[in-house]
């Protein structure tokens, strides 16, 4: 088993100097990017994610200089060659090498692309699986956070903030509305009705919380409902967990000073946690 990086088409030795300092993505953070979970050797979810990359990158205004099917198969033949049965595949495409300037001349940029596949320590993975603690932080970010870029500063000083406090992560609260976590989308369950942020360009779309709403929920006759909530309605909530790619269904065991259902995973969040893990086994293209 061997953790591989991928740049620009070949493969480089790990922490090689292969990048530009005139990378966009390096001065500007002026890049996309994707998480994407493998399990038992295959990706989970891979199509979900391919969409949202290349939505992203439309959505820049970055060409796309490679199809679906040869992302896909550069995803395959990291696996294959990297033999890693549980880890995680980042991809992100920079827009291109230019003198640092602001405006971007799309004809004269070469997008950069950058693969890597690492193992996960799968312990820590299920170890969430017993709650966590979140502090609750105001969202400061850009108003598109739909668009998946690397420019995360907020993001950064927000978990950061939430470490520094021994804290997991941190939920984020714009104008008192809980949009979602630093790193994960925000469920909160009340009287046996799941809610989350509607999918705008107020949170990112994650894949699993599509995952949960569009499967998970369903198929366990759970109930949900897309719509803005307050800090009143997370304080009130029977339970609250956090979703997202690596740590999959995350329940919130205490919010800043406060238990979340009692101090222990809420019964449906663990539910949804499980039904997340069996889909995850049986995978999904
Ligand atoms: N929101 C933010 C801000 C994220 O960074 C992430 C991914 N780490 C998510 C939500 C969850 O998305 P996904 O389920 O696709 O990992």
């Amino acid at each position: 088993m061997k953790e591989l990086t991928y740049f620009n088409g070949e493969f480089v030795e790990p922490g090689a100097k292969v990048i530009s300092i005139d990378d966009r993505g390096y001065l500007f953070g002026d890049a996309v990017y994707e998480v994407v979970r493998v399990v038992n050797g295959r990706c989970f979810a891979l199509s979900y994610h391919q969409d949202r990359l290349y939505r992203s990158m439309r959505e820049m205004d970055i060409p796309v200089k490679m199809t679906p099917d040869d992302l896909m198969e550069l995803h395959e033949i990291l696996i294959e060659q990297s033999e890693i049965k549980d880890g995680y595949i980042y991809v992100q495409i920079s827009r291109g090498v230019a003198p640092r300037r602001h405006a971007y001349d799309r004809s004269k940029l070469e997008p950069q692309m950058l693969m890597s596949i690492r193992t996960l320590d799968m312990e820590e993975v299920a170890k969430l699986g017993e709650g966590v603690k979140a502090i609750s932080l105001p969202d400061e970010r850009w108003g598109h956070v739909d668009i998946k870029t690397t420019n995360l500063i907020p993001n950064i000083l927000a978990q950061t903030k939430a470490e520094k406090k021994f804290a997991y992560t941190a939920i984020l609260f714009r104008d008192d509305i809980c949009t979602e976590g630093a790193t994960s989308n925000v469920f909160a369950v009340k009287d046996g009705i799941l809610y989350t942020h509607p999918a705008d360009h107020r949170i990112l779309k994650g894949i699993t919380r599509q995952m949960i709403i569009t499967r998970i929920a369903p198929s366990l006759g759970i109930t949900l409902i897309e719509k803005e909530f307050d800090s009143e309605f997370v304080k009130n909530a029977d339970e609250l967990f956090f979703t997202d790619t690596i740590g999959g269904v995350i329940p919130i065991i205490k919010l800043d000073k406060d238990a979340v259902s009692g101090g222990t995973p809420g019964v449906i969040t663990l539910r949804l946690r499980e039904g997340l893990e069996k889909l995850m086994e049986e995978g999904l293209a």
